[in-house]
């Protein structure tokens, strides 16, 4: 038997992609502005982008990108352990562990990476990792990396996870929850998920990527707004690219766990450092994010704005009080076709199918920003008004 040519076995599997009608697209956008997206020559009214502060293009971050790229250029050069790690990553890791109540944290150059060498740091061979069934693909990666054993339960189901963990009573034990979930929208258990890792001895990691400047006093995020600390969850990661408006993520924790990933973390110790001009931008990121309430006060005005006429229309709505406001439409095809018709209408929305969600739970993933304006929100709701859609599966309100 020849040797199987490994392109051609991925042509045949795009193609397959293609044939079942999930192949996917890049779209280029040629212009961004607010929640504006100019694409083929046309102005699109975008609820896709996870800016959900309005901070990506704020004059504020702008001008501190420009001012370090002025002083400090573009790349960092290095990795942080060689010569990469500059002030402003040094100033941005205070600022953040100040911010979620840690005592440390770390940068990495994406959420994806964050993830990856947490897990890989903190776990080792044969360990178990319990995780929702709906956790960020990065984290069940994160866990396969690792060469954990991993156990996964149905969403949102503590007593489920109990079980797993139950199931190896002796083993070290990690339990990973996104704090909001990515396609869901829906915040995590975490007061019981807390509880249950203290009683059986499992350390309790939150990805807290759509959580962190959305909710929580202060917009320290879900943990935060669960009454938890830094005890109760010792490794707590987020990212800078969605309610912060830039790029990169970090993980936060005890003094222990961060000095720990320094030496161990192999996604962090064999890269580049962020560009500093970047670090910089997303240490005022932060700052505005805390100081200015009213962005979170305006995206929650919004989010309660859409779902009181979604809820009118009858939409399946799912029960969600984050950024995040999926509608479950169950067929990838009926997905497509919403998003299509939505975009005649000049509307730009995610259409999520299979494999990133269930089968039969493809949806409309709608996201709002503190950027958008009321009248932005009616005439979305106007759109989807003008929608077919029949009863949907799983829970809706
Ligand atoms: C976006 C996201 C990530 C990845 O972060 P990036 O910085 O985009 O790599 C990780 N976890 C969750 C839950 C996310 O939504």
């Amino acid at each position: 038997m020849p040797r199987t040519d490994l392109l051609e076995r991925l042509t045949i599997q795009t193609s397959e992609r293609e044939h079942v009608k999930l192949l996917r697209r890049l779209r280029v956008i040629d212009h961004a502005e607010g929640p504006w997206l100019e694409s083929d020559g046309r102005r699109l009214l975008g609820f896709c982008s996870n800016d959900y502060l309005g901070l990506a293009q704020h004059p504020q971050l702008i001008a501190a990108l420009k001012r370090a790229a002025d002083d400090e250029g573009v790349g960092s050069g290095s990795a942080h352990l060689i010569c990469g790690h500059r002030r402003e990553h040094a100033q941005l890791e205070e600022a953040l562990a100040e911010w979620t109540g840690r005592e440390r944290a770390l940068l990495f150059s994406t959420g994806y990476m964050a993830n990856l060498g947490a897990m890989q740091a903190l776990l080792a061979r044969g360990d178990l990792c319990v995780q929702d069934k709906l956790n960020h693909a990065c984290l069940l990666d994160g866990a396969q990396l690792a060469g954990a054993e991993l156990k996964r339960y149905p969403h949102a189901d503590v007593e489920a996870a109990a079980r797993q963990l139950a199931t190896r009573p002796d083993a070290a034990a990690l339990l990973a929850t996104d704090g909001v979930f990515s396609m869901d929208g829906d915040v995590a258990p975490l007061a019981d998920l807390a509880a249950l890792c203290t009683r059986e001895h499992a350390t309790l990691m939150v990805d807290d990527a759509h959580g962190l400047g959305v909710l929580g006093a202060d917009g320290a995020g879900s943990v935060a707004a669960a009454g938890l600390g830094q005890r109760e969850v010792p490794v707590l990661m987020a990212t800078l690219g969605k309610a912060l408006g830039c790029s990169g993520a970090f993980v936060a924790g005890p003094a222990a766990l961060v000095e720990g990933l320094l030496q161990f973390a192999r996604p962090y110790v064999y890269t580049t450092a962020m560009p500093p001009a970047l670090a910089a931008a997303a240490c005022t990121a932060v700052e505005i994010a805390r100081r200015e309430g009213w962005r979170r006060e305006r995206l929650h005005a919004l989010i309660a704005r859409f779902r009181s006429g979604a809820v009118q229309l009858g939409l399946p709505l799912m029960d969600t009080p984050s950024a995040i406001q999926p509608l479950l439409l169950g067929d990838a095809q009926a997905a497509l076709d919403a998003a299509q018709r939505l975009e005649q209408r000049g509307l730009l929305v995610g259409a999520i199918r299979p494999p990133t969600v269930p089968q039969g739970q493809a949806r409309l993933r709608i996201t709002l920003s503190a950027a958008h304006e009321d009248e932005h929100v009616d005439r979305l709701l106007d759109a989807l008004a003008g929608l077919p859609h029949g009863s949907p599966p799983g829970r809706h309100v």
